[in-house]
């Protein structure tokens, strides 16, 4: 029998997405104007309970736009995840800011314990404002990855940022839907407890616009300016007077018509990501020398990525993608981590232990919104005769 191919991560198009694309065409409003455009803002910010929502092209140009309405310098120093995607930390050197890179926790988010070292033995306070020693720099602001969708220590981090005064940036690019239940952010949305939160609806997220980005806050003035400053800074729609410097950034009606449709379903697709999740953990295991990663406790998680953990004394993560991979099976390690990236390898990295142990162990595996019981059945019944087999 023809295996069927397992994907990664595709996206999953099947309720009114076609209808209000139509009719985006149908009234000839496919650019940046046309009415989905705030209707999508408007959902998302509801969806999330912020104030409001600023999207853009992507979540790229909106850590961008973030971090400039924040008030982040060229020289600046901004504390960086190690294990992430590069998409985080490139928007800290467009600005001509400097990324210092941290360790992650076992969430694979940010580690509020090395961040609080960093602060308190790498950094001395001079009238208000934390200054790295080595480079007489200001830390200006925290970048935090709510990685494959799981909640960072918000609550330990946010602290940190208070006592150090820093700004705080969640690149919630993989975790719409992610929110705390429990403690003292109980109802709070990944995205919308530090200054600013972007998500991302590139093609491979739990929703998609094909490409597409969103900014939240709370603050109306950042809101402003962020919507300001990816609209070319025009303040003046008919003379053409722009005050700054700004960016081509905005999000098209077309793209916001797919975002629609996409937001609507969101929740039944988290529904489904948390039953495949369960379906897998379970099984998992059962195997030895698997185990899959758990998501943090008190939270709601999207439960974007699923991440299989091999252990040291198991079967390394090549082995597993390529026995995968052989049946059709599609998996990928977890990133490189981005201050071992030639453009980064002079960048300064802070105690990084973890982050390393987690990029040699981490296989993500098939967690699409359309993927089977059946499916997944699959790939563990693989995993357990690739054990076997050794
Ligand atoms: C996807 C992603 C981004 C970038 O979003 P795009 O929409 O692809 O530009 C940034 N950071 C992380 C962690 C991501 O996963």
């Amino acid at each position: 029998m023809e295996e069927t191919f397992i994907p990664l991560s595709v996206p999953n198009l099947k309720g009114n997405e076609l209808k209000y694309v139509t009719k985006a065409v149908e009234t000839e409003w496919v650019s940046t104007g046309g009415p989905y455009v705030d209707e999508f803002e408007r959902a998302v910010a509801d969806y999330v309970h912020a104030k409001g929502a600023v999207s853009c092209q992507n979540g790229t140009s909106g850590l961008h736009t973030a971090l400039l309405v924040a008030g982040v310098m060229p020289g600046d120093v901004v504390l960086v995840p190690a294990l992430t995607f590069i998409a985080a930390v490139n928007p800290v050197s467009y600005i001509g800011a400097r990324p210092v890179f941290m360790d992650c926790d076992d969430s694979l988010g940010m580690d509020p314990a090395k961040v609080e070292r960093f602060c308190a033995e790498e950094c001395e306070t001079v009238n208000g404002r934390l200054i790295e020693k080595v480079s007489g720099k200001q830390v200006k602001a925290l970048l935090v990855v709510h990685v494959f969708g799981n909640m960072a220590d918000m609550e330990r981090l946010m602290q940190l940022a208070g006592m150090y005064g820093l700004l705080v940036i969640e690149d919630a690019t993989e975790a719409i839907g992610t929110y705390y239940k429990e403690g003292i952010y109980a109802g709070k949305h990944a995205g919308t407890i530090g200054d600013l939160g972007v998500y991302s609806f590139n093609g491979n997220k739990i929703i998609t616009t094909g490409g597409g980005g969103m900014i939240v806050s709370d603050d109306e003035a950042y809101l402003k300016h962020a919507k300001h400053l990816t609209t070319q800074a025009k303040s003046d729609e008919l003379y053409y007077t722009h005050d700054e410097i700004g960016y081509n950034y905005r999000m098209t009606n077309l793209q916001a018509a797919l975002g629609l449709a996409q937001l609507e379903q969101l929740e039944a697709f988290i529904t489904i990501k948390n039953d495949n999740y369960e379906r897998y953990r379970q099984d998992i295991a059962e195997i030895s020398g698997f185990r899959l990663l758990p998501f943090r406790e008190g939270t709601r998680s999207n439960r974007w990525f699923y991440a299989l953990y091999c252990e040291e004394d198991g079967l390394d993560r090549d082995h597993v993608i390529r026995g995968l991979s052989r049946h059709r099976v599609q998996s990928r390690p977890i990133w490189g981590l981005v201050c071992d990236q030639k453009p980064y390898l002079d960048a300064r990295r802070y105690r990084i232990e973890r982050a390393v142990d987690y990029w040699r162990h981490v296989v993500n595996l098939p967690c699409s919104t359309s993927l089977t019981a059946e499916e997944v059945c699959q790939v563990v019944g693989l995993l357990r005769e690739l054990n076997v087999s050794e």
